[in-house]
């Protein structure tokens, strides 16, 4: 049986046809969020429409979602929040539709057919322009009392304080251990913006500045998630995202910010790296749809 999956991003939209837990064939469109929700939305129905021959649809969708809703999102999507997806979708093509937070669709993919198959729980944690993340448990997506189960990147931490974060709040980790944050403090250290890979290769170098902020945003991740492991015991981490293509300084400083916080227990905890890549998210919509309607 095949699925349509659509992962809706602030620029682009993904669609593709899942069959068991492989992706098949894919389209991709700009989402063009400035055109607002309305327009987001008809590109999503025209997605549904241009392929053919499933039985369901899964959406991974940026932002919070309940109910097939969106009701938070970012400055990146305006108008967003709000957006009755599932409703749009089940309307255009007839066929029943699920509804996952693309950060909590990219933990299941990743939880039941990557890097996580066969640990019977799973957190997983994207390290690229924001941190975001999702607990997996015996093969079902944790949500919370209000979608937003799994912000990882809004925990605070002693290496982010006074750092402000895209919440609006300050001192939590996504603006001290995202690709745009190290980005920034690297910056605001020496004046010149370099991507993630030059600083990356400048920290292998030995150059102090960027040993600094990218090995210290390492640690401060490292901190968090040994936090994360008291609480939730989860059997593997699974990261992902641009960050994590970082060298061995930065995995190794993660280790250690990891070792100084996470209790005796979970001191052993496995931190590996995803195996699906931008596929993931799909996936992970076509597994929720199968465990909501199957
Ligand atoms: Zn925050």
């Amino acid at each position: 049986m095949a699925l349509l999956s659509i992962d809706i991003g602030g620029t682009k939209i993904r669609a593709g046809l899942v069959e068991g837990d492989q992706v098949q064939e894919t389209v991709t469109f700009p989402t063009e969020a400035h055109k607002g929700a309305q327009h987001v939305l008809s590109v999503v129905v025209r997605a549904s429409e241009v392929l053919s021959g499933y039985d369901g649809i899964g959406v991974a969708c940026a932002g919070v979602v309940s109910e097939g809703k969106v009701i938070s999102a970012t400055s990146l999507l305006p108008g967003w929040a709000g957006t009755d997806v599932a409703g749009a979708l089940r309307e255009a093509s007839g066929v029943k539709v699920t509804v996952l937070g693309d950060v909590h669709a990219h933990g299941m993919g990743e939880a039941l057919c990557g890097a996580g198959r066969g640990y019977s729980s799973c957190l997983t944690v994207a390290v690229g322009t924001g941190i975001g993340g999702a607990f997996i448990d015996n093969g079902c997506i944790q949500r919370g009392a209000h979608a937003l189960a799994g912000h990882i990147g809004h925990i605070s931490t002693s290496y982010a304080e006074g750092l402000e974060c895209s919440c609006g709040r300050s001192g939590h980790v996504e603006p001290l251990a995202s690709g745009s944050g190290v980005m920034d403090r690297y910056e605001a250290l020496t004046g010149e913006r370099c991507d993630g890979r030059e600083i990356d290769r400048r920290a292998q170098a030995g150059e102090q500045n960027a040993v600094d902020v990218l090995y210290g945003s390492a640690r401060g991740l490292g901190e968090v998630l040994g936090s994360v492991a008291n609480v939730m015991d989860p059997a593997v981490f699974v990261l992902s995202g641009s960050m994590t293509r970082s060298g061995k300084g930065w995995w190794d400083s993660l280790a250690q910010g990891y070792a100084s916080s996470a209790m005796n227990l979970v001191r052993e905890t496995p931190i590996v790296l995803g195996t699906l890549g931008d596929d993931a998210p799909l996936i992970g919509a076509a597994m929720q749809w199968r465990k909501e309607w199957q």
